[in-house]
Parts: structure tokens; C-alpha cells; sequence
């Protein structure tokens, strides 16, 4: 069976207007399978008449019935949605693993991640309140939460359906109509989702999908003057280009960047209960995740301890084709595989310590971009591998002395996303919670399991806004005063 027979659309089309709309130039782009190196498909190369026209026929639903739905049919719409996506669990998960590369189980989380966000925005669309301002005699006072009105959201290929699930489901509840620009990596659960939404009622116009290149359509997207906010996840250079291009219509923009985010372990830290958590956050999707814990930080008299155990840990770790379901699938392309190499050659080159690794199986396909995941130990927190996102399965483990030195070397990167502390010290719980600059903090845990309820997002490099929670509402809403003066 074809890919589009098995997806009931032809993938190389835009999802325009609820049609699937072939791109004016005709143009096209491969799809890989990073397990293999294979070309699976191709998808569109959307561009900026593609947007134009998405931008317009979103604006077109805010002007009609979309736009005049109320916050309980929007509920019911998302939440029917979120049904949906539940019954397509198998198939979503398999278009993930086939196109990211992620582990079934892994893609399988994602998908019924996509679920709960879509569940949760449904329950709370109707639950964003205004407020009555208490003011001077003779006047009622009281606002307003309203759509921004047509919202951009450009999407990573790390957690398609994940980031999916955060943006256009807050964007969505609060009535605002979206354009979608997915990764060009990776596409399919993206035009997968809009097609279940319009399954579920989701008039046409209010999601739009359109597949193509970051410069190109992705470009089109956040310069485009009809679009009222941007919500972007992706890497910090670009995250700048799209400020900057938002700057010029004055549109608001939410940035959900990259971390170099760190595990604090002190001496006495429940280790048995901290272990998986400080390898699994390293490692999932392969290193390739935003709030991936690339950084652990001992306390020295643990600190040769907790390397023996992860190694144990790293030993057992098998690395493989995504429809294998092994530890860690393969990265999402030979770029990317050879951006991980480049740094495991730095610390070859500067002699640092690899404390532990995991094993790729002997028959993963040679075409796939596979890396064996890497613990790194004996180099200083100013070293590069210390210091940049390297969106790869390689944690480095930094010795500390005291706790002010800990939160030294934990806030002494350029980013601030997610910190975990381990320590049955209340006191030092709090002060840490408090002095670690990162948008989540997490004590004796780390992640919360996805959190979907969870605020999330960034401070200094990792960027601005939230995304998730209650909170997303606010930001994919504009409050307006109301004063009536009645005497
Ligand atoms: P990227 O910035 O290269 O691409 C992200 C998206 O931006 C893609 O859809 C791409 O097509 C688009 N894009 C590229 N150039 C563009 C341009 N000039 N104008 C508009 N759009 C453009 O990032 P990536 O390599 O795909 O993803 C990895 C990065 O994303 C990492 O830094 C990671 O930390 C970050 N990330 C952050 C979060 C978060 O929530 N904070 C989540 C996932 C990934």
C-alpha cells in the first residue's frame, strides 16, 4: 500500500482552506527515513503563495463561522478532535517513527501526548475568565480575552506532534485561526493531525498545513503582514530571524528555544530513585529534545559513584531502527549526525574522559544516522562540551564542591529551559528552585512526565513566552479594558 493510501491523502499536498491544495510551482521534497537513509515520500515545498493563500483562508474563517463559534462549541470541537487522535494512535506513531526516527514507544507518547493537549484545551476553552476592575464611581470595568486572529506556528521535526499539540491547541481554543509551518524533515503527523481535526469538525480555514522549507515558506510565514502572532520552536539562530521578521508588522512572537539544561545531584540524594531520570533525560529521542539534561552536575563525594552507575546504565543501552522499539533510535539526518561527531571528536581531540557508551546493533541499515550514546567526564564547564546545545544522545557530568557553586555552573550557560535537583535538603530545594534561571524547575524528578498541565518555556537564550498549561491561553490571547461610564 502506498504512503497515501495508507494516509488517505497525498502527502505532497498543502492542507489549504480543508483541501489539499498541490503548490503553485509544482515543486517537491524528499522525505527520509532516518532508520535507513531511505526516501519514503515527498511532501510539498510550500511557499509564499502557498502561505498567502493559507493566511487568507484562515482570515476568511475568523470572518465566518469559525470566527463565531463560541468558547463551548470550540471546546467540544477540540475535544472531539483529541477522540480522534486517540483512535489513530497506531498509525501516528508509526508515520512518527518511520519519519523522525523515534522509537515506537517513544512516537506512540507523542501521539497520546497530542491527545491530552487537545483533551486539556478542549476542558479549558471555556474556562478563561475576565475580570470586573473595581474603579471609579459611576463606571463598570472589565476585560476581555480575545484572539490574537491569525497565529503562525512553526514547528521542529523533533516532537512534531508534541509541539503540535501545545501551540495549535491553545491557539485553537482561544478562537484565533493557525497556519501551520511543520519541519521539512518531518511532516506527516503534522498533515496527519489536520486531517483528523477536519474529521472532527474543525471548519475549514481554522488549521492550515503548509509543508516546505524554513527560507522559503517558513520565511513567507512570519513576515507575512496578515498574521498576528507567531508562536516558534526551533533553534536559537533562527528563533532571532523570526523575531526580527515579526518586528517589522509589530506581531508578537512566543520563542521556544534550545538548553543545555543540567541535573544537580548532591551527597545526599536518593541515587537509586534519581538514576534513570539523569540517563533517560539524556537520551530520549535520541539527545534530540529541547529540555534534553545534557548536564550533570555531582557533588564530588558522589560524583565517581553516580559514573559507575550511569555506565551501568549507558552498557545496556541499544541503539537501532525506530520500528525496533530499541533504547535510542537513530538522529534525524547525516547533518545532524555529523554535527554530534564533530563535538565527540573535540573531546577526543582535548582528551576528555568517555566515562560510558551504549551499542549500536550490528544490523541497524548502514544508510541510518546512528550514534552511539556518550557519558563525557574530566572537562571544566566552559568547555564547548559544557556549553553548547549539541541536540544529540552525549551528556557530560561536572563535578561541584559546594552548593553556590552548583548554581554557578548550572546558570553559566546561555540558556535557561529546565533544571532538576536532587536533595532531601528542603531548605536547599527552595533556595535553588528560586536562583537556577530556567523556566522549570524540577526537585527529585525531572520532566513530570510531559506535564502537558505544566507551564513550559524559556529565559536568557532558551527564549520567551509559555507554551503548555493555563498560561499558553493567556499568551495566544489579547486582553482589552473595557470602561462603561454609566453615571
Ligand atoms: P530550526 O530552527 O532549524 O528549524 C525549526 C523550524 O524553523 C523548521 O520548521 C524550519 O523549517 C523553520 N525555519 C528555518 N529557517 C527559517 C526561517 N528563516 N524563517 C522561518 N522559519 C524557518 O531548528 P531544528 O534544527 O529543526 O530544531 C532543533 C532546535 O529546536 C534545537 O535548538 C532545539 O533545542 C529547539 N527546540 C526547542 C523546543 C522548546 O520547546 N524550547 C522544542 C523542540 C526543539
Amino acid at each position: 500500500m502506498s504512503l497515501a493510501d495508507r494516509l488517505g491523502f497525498d502527502p505532497a499536498r498543502c492542507f489549504i482552506n480543508g483541501q489539499w491544495i498541490l503548490p503553485q510551482s509544482g515543486q517537491s521534497l524528499a522525505l527520509e527515513n532516518p532508520s535507513t537513509g531511505e526516501t519514503i515520500g515527498r511532501i510539498a515545498r510550500g511557499g509564499a503563495d502557498e502561505i498567502d493563500a493559507a493566511v487568507g483562508s484562515a482570515r476568511a474563517s475568523l470572518d465566518g463561522v469559525w470566527g463565531r463559534s463560541t468558547a463551548v462549541e470550540r471546546g467540544r470541537i477540540l475535544t472531539r478532535i483529541g477522540q480522534l487522535v486517540l483512535e489513530n494512535v497506531d498509525l501516528l506513531a508509526e508515520l512518527e517513527a518511520m519519519d523522525v526516527g523515534k522509537p515506537l514507544t517513544q512516537a506512540r507518547n507523542d501521539a497520546v501526548a497530542l491527545a491530552r493537549y487537545m483533551e486539556f484545551y478542549g476542558g479549558a476553552a471555556d474556562k478563561v475568565h475576565g475580570q470586573t476592575i473595581p474603579y471609579l464611581d459611576g463606571y463598570t470595568v472589565y476585560t476581555l480575552r480575545e484572539p490574537h486572529g491569525v497565529t503562525g506556528h512553526i514547528v521542529p521535526w523533533n516532537y512534531p506532534m508534541q509541539i503540535i499539540g501545545r501551540s495549535v491547541g491553545a491557539a485553537l481554543a482561544m478562537g484565533n485561526a493557525a497556519v501551520l509551518k511543520p519541519a521539512e524533515e518531518a511532516c506527516l503527523t503534522a498533515l496527519a493531525f489536520a486531517r483528523i481535526a477536519h474529521e472532527a469538525g474543525l471548519p475549514a480555514g481554522a488549521l492550515n498545513v503548509v509543508p516546505g522549507l524554513g527560507e522559503e515558506a517558513g520565511a513567507a510565514l512570519t513576515s507575512h503582514p496578515g498574521v498576528n502572532h507567531i508562536s516558534f520552536t526551533g533553534s536559537v539562530g533562527v528563533g532571532s530571524l523570526v523575531q526580527q521578521a515579526a518586528a517589522r508588522n509589530v506581531a508578537p512572537v512566543t520563542l521556544e528555544l534550545g538548553g543545555k539544561s543540567p541535573q544537580i545531584v548532591f551527597s545526599d540524594a536518593d541515587v537509586d530513585k534519581a538514576l534513570p531520570f539523569l540517563v533517560n533525560a539524556g537520551i530520549q529521542n535520541a539527545g534530540q529534545t529541547c529540555s534534553a539534561s545534557s548536564r550533570i552536575l555531582v557533588h564530588q563525594s558522589v560524583h565517581d559513584q553516580i559514573i559507575e552507575r550511569m555506565s551501568e546504565r549507558y552498557g545496556n543501552l541499544r541503539v537501532g531502527p525506530a520500528s525496533e522499539d530499541l533504547d535510542v533510535g537513530p538522529l534525524i539526518s547525516a547533518r545532524q549526525r555529523a554535527v554530534v561527531a564533530g563535538f565527540l571528536d573535540v573531546a577526543r581531540n582535548d582528551n576528555l574522559t568517555f566515562a560510558a557508551q551504549g551499542t549500536i546493533v550490528d544490523h541497524a541499515p548502514g544508510g541510518g544516522h546512528y550514534i552511539a550514546p556518550t557519558l563525557i567526564a574530566g572537562l571544566t564547564p566552559d568547555h564547548a562540551l559544557a556549553q553548547d546545545e549539541i541536540f544529540g544522545p552525549v551528556q557530560v557530568i561536572l563535578p561541584f564542591d559546594s552548593e553556590e557553586e552548583a548554581v554557578a555552573i548550572a546558570n553559566g550557560t546561555d540558556y535557561g529551559l529546565v533544571a532538576g535537583i536532587w536533595t532531601r535538603d528542603g531548605g536547599r530545594q527552595m533556595r535553588l528552585a528560586k536562583s537556577i534561571h530556567a523556566g522549570q524547575v524540577f526537585i527529585n524528578n525531572y520532566g513530570a512526565g510531559g506535564g502537558v498541565e505544566l507551564p513550559f518555556g524559556g529565559v536568557a537564550k532558551s527564549g520567551h513566552g509559555r507554551e503548555k498549561g493555563f498560561e499558553a491561553l493567556y499568551g495566544f490571547s489579547i486582553l482589552k479594558t473595557v470602561a462603561a461610564h454609566h453615571g
